[in-house]
């Protein structure tokens, strides 16, 4: 291709709202321009680059046995009732109507679009299991799209979908998948971090997550100085650090005034104490909790509702009290997870006050009459501990868990930090914060369940088959590409993801040197490498600059001086390297071939 005639227009100037790398360079090097926020055009040089990424993921889903399909992006409003997501998806889905008024989403994900045409199919447990896939438009109407491609509002997604007979034959698809996805990342040149994650309010059972580190990232990641363990905050557990004291008398509990004493930090000093001794109650409002909470305290007159036939009962909103001792915070993806709800946050100042009879800053689960309380582990090793008295300006101390109080649910619920104690093996745990590039899961029943998908066994038995799914951003991928992969002057493509493989400059695109160049791109082009000659009447420094810019892994020099020696030298030089070499021109298509196929090799190994 020519450089003139490629549609390459670079960029001086970035848009203001470029923080990261990607973004600046992904417009700097003319590979994308914004339409509207979030929304965005991949220039034929970024199309390039997206394609081989999505023929990655492509070669790889093949290769574990995943099928190809194509659904509509447009779904009907109905399947999306059946799962319960019309109305439990909130403003982030597109919903639009046609010319007869009918409801209609534009898919942020798939799982109902597939498992409706998996459910049309399926009759035998001989088709079982199935795992299929699309690369396709998602839309999400994201509250703040931001850093370019990496949260777009359109976007492109690779995902899969599977459904078994049984959860052994699940455990495998899951399995090859995690295969498929490390591989995947390599051969983009990409270093991931694969993470436990939540599988909560899904109903699943496993989840894993593909991280990248980065500034920007939106996921605190947890891992162990001394093993590999590794999870996303939302799901890592750490090392008990508590135990029942056992012998210690403890004396009655009392109240004790505590005028105008709000938070914890001014309790410690009133009472000269530490966060610790202190029972931290909070009140959550969660809603769309799946969790029966028939026997709950204060729960039996809930609404409820029945998004399908199959599905679990849902109570639309529930409140609850949560207490965790007063050195750690609760963690609230793992509370929406025990309660099966799509979200656990806490409760405006006026619930509290109307739930706990007391003002904000005196909940406490001594007496508490008409919440289910969940109590974090730490909180049955304490006792003399001092919490709110369900009154203004009164606290208890030596409240002792059991003994004094009861809870409903006994669970981790704490927020692991930096400094606290990996579960695994002791080792200290730190933070690093990362971007999701895919995430495997099992799903479980959710959605066979809540549409009704059945098979007969071999018994002739009908039965509901158990589901996974497994995502891939193609845009998010491409842009932590290029995150990983640049320097100060541009982009430094990985040999797998480059536009091209090799840009030639000829010094001035005429005379003998037009003829090399144009010979030398014939003939890497009849070895399948990818060539930009750069036939622009530029000088020769704003073509380095450019060359250098779009991170192309080799540039070849052709110029009028190397030409004239005998025999004729060009200059090489990879992308990543300081140094020029001088080749022979008649050997410079053979050693250019060998040297990119060695390379790519070596990325697919
Ligand atoms: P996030 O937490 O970043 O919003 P998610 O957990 O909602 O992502 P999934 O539903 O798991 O995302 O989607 C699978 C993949 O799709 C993600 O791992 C990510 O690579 C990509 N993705 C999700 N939302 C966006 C977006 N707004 N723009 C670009 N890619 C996205
Ligand atoms: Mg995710």
């Amino acid at each position: 291709m020519n450089y003139s005639s490629a549609f390459i227009p670079t960029l001086r100037e970035v848009p203001a709202d470029a923080v990261i790398a990607s973004h600046r360079l992904m417009f700097r090097a003319g590979l994308l321009r914004k339409l509207a926020n979030g929304l965005f055009t991949y220039l034929p040089l970024g199309l390039r680059s997206f394609r081989k990424v999505e023929q990655i993921i492509r070669d790889e889903m093949n290769a574990a046995g995943a099928l190809e399909i194509k659904p509509s992006v447009v779904v009907p409003a109905e399947l999306w009732k059946e799962s319960g997501r019309w109305d439990a998806m909130g403003e982030s889905l597109l919903r639009v109507k046609n010319r007869l008024d009918n409801d209609f989403v534009v898919s942020p994900t798939a799982e109902e679009a597939f498992t409706a045409t998996v459910r049309d199919e399926l009759s035998s447990y001989r088709q079982l299991p199935v795992n299929l896939y699309q690369i396709n438009t998602k839309f999400r109407d994201e509250i703040r799209p931001r850093y370019g491609v990496m949260r777009g509002r359109e976007f492109t997604m690779k995902d899969a979908y599977s459904w078994h007979a049984d959860d052994k034959s699940l455990d495998e698809t899951y399995t090859a998948m995690g295969r498929a996805y490390r591989r995947i990342f390599k051969r983009c040149g990409l270093s991931v971090i694969p993470v436990k994650a939540d599988s909560g309010a899904m109903g699943g059972s496993g989840s894993e997550e593909f991280m990248v580190e980065s500034e920007v990232g939106d996921n605190t990641l947890i891992l162990c100085k001394k093993c590999d363990y590794a999870a996303n905050v939302e799901k890592a557990d750490c090392a008990s650090d508590y135990s029942k004291e056992t012998g210690t008398n403890t004396p009655p509990y009392e109240k004790i005034d505590t005028p105008n004493i709000k938070t914890i930090d001014e309790l410690c000093t009133f009472l000269k104490t530490e966060p610790k001794n202190f029972i931290k109650t909070l009140i959550y409002r969660a809603v769309n909790v799946e969790l029966d909470l028939s026997s709950a305290p204060g729960c039996s007159k809930l609404d409820r509702k029945k998004p399908s036939t199959d599905a679990p009962e849902v109570y639309p909103v529930a409140y609850f009290a949560v207490a965790i001792r007063g050195d750690l915070d609760v963690n609230e993806v793992k509370l929406a997870s025990i309660l099966k709800a799509s979200e656990a946050a806490l409760a405006t100042d006026s619930d509290v006050e109307r739930l706990t009879g007391a003002p904000v800053g005196f909940a406490g689960p001594v007496g508490l009459a008409n919440l289910p309380l969940i109590i974090d582990n730490t909180v049955t090793g304490m006792s003399n501990a001092v919490t709110g008295a369900l009154a203004k300006d009164l606290h208890y101390k030596n409240v002792s868990y059991e003994r004094d109080f009861e809870a409903w649910i006994v669970e981790d619920i704490r927020t692991v930090k930096a400094g606290d104690n990996c579960s695994v093996c002791g080792g200290e745990l730190y933070t690093k914060m990362g971007n999701e590039l895919g995430h495997i899961f099992k799903l479980g029943y959710k959605y066979t369940k809540s549409m009704n998908v059945s098979y007969l066994d071999e018994n002739g038995k009908s039965q509901i088959p158990t589901m996974g799914c497994y995502g891939i951003g193609v845009d998010r991928t491409l842009a932590s590409v290029i995150e990983e992969h640049n320097d100060e002057a541009g982009i430094v493509w990985p040999m797998s993801i480059a536009p091209y493989h090799v840009i030639i400059v000829p010094i001035k695109y005429d005379g003998e040197a037009k003829t090399a160049a144009d010979k030398l791109a014939g003939e890497l082009a009849n070895n399948g490498i990818e060539v930009l000659l750069d036939d622009r009447g530029e000088r020769p420094g704003v073509k380095f600059n450019d060359a250098d810019l779009l991170g192309i892994p080799f540039r070849v020099v052709i110029g009028d001086k190397g030409l004239a020696a005998s025999p004729a030298q060009i200059e090489i030089k990879r992308r990543n390297e300081k140094e020029n070499r001088n080749v022979d021109l008649d050997k410079a298509a053979a050693e250019l071939t060998e040297k990119i196929r060695e390379e790519l090799a070596q990325l697919n190994a």
